[in-house]
């Protein structure tokens, strides 16, 4: 590093020590249901944990609900249900360093008592089982969003795929569908449009009377990929005063990284996670990841571009970014790329509070 290098570094440490830092998606779920796994221990593998997060600067970090689908009726809200109590009882095994936080006020009082909220969101729209009492009993129980679809169609929501585009099953949101946006809304739960087709993303846009996020989706006019968001759907979030948060994986950010496939995908997962040296020794570039950052602040501004990382959920991020303790580096080098203090602070955070605060507000209006 020269010595401008070693001047953004310290800089970006000091910016994430005194803002507020948010990053909207981790599956570190998965570690917290295995008894032996704790979170307060420093851990060689693995992306967050206390320690990196203290390191990393992260004030809030959002837990997603997560199963494997397509799921078994009654397994999918087994699990959530098995899952969200595991995150409280984490928090309050740990109440000296972490806290439970379901919107902007609990964030920011979190930061003034020095430890890190831990924020509930459902990823799958599977899990609700059809039901809004079942979505209603999740949001009394205090996620934060609802990620529509995963890597498959629901009953009610078409998805973009994973690996590959899906070919259409509903064409977008059935009524059902648009039942449930209307319902999250009212709920003033965020809603999620990271992993939807194109066109369930028109009919949730058509639909929705709050602000919308990509909790961690990152932009195809980098990466031409299914999981990525083209410059109008990311202006579109924008209009709806939401929020792109970028997604930190490999394979979504990097035309040059080899394809990964389903099968190994699921490989990794079922040894729980861990070393991703068995998928690719390949390693894409921080400069790749600060390029999607890059791209998304000229098309939609600082103010609607922040931190949706995929952290524990996807085997492979980008050099000097190996986990959640290596944040600053990410802000030294948009801090390089000459973008202020002012317009990272929203980024990094008060972006995301600000349309966690406008859900709850259009909440109000509507209910
Ligand atoms: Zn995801």
């Amino acid at each position: 590093m020269n010595n401008t290098e070693i001047e953004h570094v310290a800089a970006a440490r000091q910016l994430h020590q005194r803002a507020i830092v948010i990053d909207t998606h981790c599956d570190t779920t998965m570690h917290l249901m295995d008894d032996h796994w704790d979170i307060s221990a420093k851990h060689d593998t693995g992306h967050v944990d206390i320690s990196k997060m203290r390191d990393g600067g992260v004030d809030a970090m959002f837990f997603a609900v997560w199963a494997p689908g397509p799921i078994e009726p009654g397994t999918g809200i087994e699990a959530a249900r098995a899952q969200i109590k595991r995150i409280g009882e984490t928090v309050q095994r740990h109440s000296d360093l972490l806290v439970a936080a379901r919107t902007a006020e609990d964030i920011r009082n979190a930061h003034t008592s020095g430890r890190i909220a831990l924020v509930i969101a459902i990823e799958g729209g599977y899990l609700i089982e059809d039901s809004l009492d079942i979505l209603r009993e999740y949001a009394a129980a205090g996620a934060a969003y609802l990620t529509l679809t995963h890597a498959f169609h629901t009953t009610w929501a078409d998805s973009s795929g994973v690996h590959e585009r899906l070919e259409p099953l509903h064409g977008g949101l059935t009524d059902f569908g648009r039942e449930v946006v209307r319902e999250l809304n009212r709920l003033g739960v965020m809603v999620d449009v990271s992993h939807v087709s194109d066109n369930t993303f028109r009919d949730v846009v058509e639909t929705t009377a709050a602000p919308i996020i990509a909790s961690h989706s990152s932009c195809r006019a980098v990466h031409d990929h299914c999981r990525n968001l083209s410059d109008d759907m990311m202006r579109t979030v924008a209009a709806s005063g939401g929020v792109v948060q970028i997604n930190f994986a490999a394979m979504f950010l990097d035309p040059d990284h080899p394809p990964i496939d389903r099968t190994q995908m699921r490989r990794w997962w079922d040894r729980g996670g861990g070393d991703p040296g068995v998928l690719t020794d390949y390693v894409t570039p921080l400069t790749v990841l600060v390029d999607h950052f890059d791209h998304a602040l000229q098309v939609i501004g600082p103010e609607h571009v922040g931190i949706g990382s995929d952290f524990d959920g996807v085997p492979l991020v980008p050099g000097q970014m190996e986990d959640c303790s290596k944040l600053p580096n990410l802000t030294a080098a948009l801090l390089a790329r000459g973008y202020s203090e002012q317009d990272l602070e929203l980024v990094l955070g008060a972006n995301v509070l600000r349309v966690m605060e406008a859900c709850r507000d259009a909440a109000t209006v509507l209910s």
